[in-house]
């Protein structure tokens, strides 16, 4: 179950009651403004590459289309934008 990433070395600690949010059970609660329910994930460098067919008429069509992240992913509070990047690890573990 246990992952190395690369999340430690940045970890913010300006949360002011990070207890709170770990015995909150399995949701994420953003402890600025109580929010459980919306989050942005905000990506940085990411390189998107699309593979396109060209129809007999020379359009063309996507066919597939493939990211690759190079830079660090945050995540945010949805109501107030919060910095919870400090539970992306957890966040990433429960996208079904
Ligand atoms: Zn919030």
């Amino acid at each position: 179950m246990k992952e190395k990433t690369t999340d430690s070395k940045r970890r913010k600690v300006f949360i002011s009651n990070p207890r709170r949010i770990a015995t909150a059970g399995a949701r994420i609660v953003c402890p600025e403004c109580g929010n459980d329910q919306e989050f942005f994930e905000v990506a940085q460098e990411v390189t998107i590459t699309t593979k396109y067919i060209q129809n007999p008429d020379g359009s063309f069509t996507p066919t597939s289309d493939e990211s690759t992240i190079l830079g660090e992913i945050n995540l945010y509070c949805g109501e107030c934008y919060a910095d919870l990047s400090q539970y992306y690890q957890r966040f990433s573990k429960m996208i079904f």
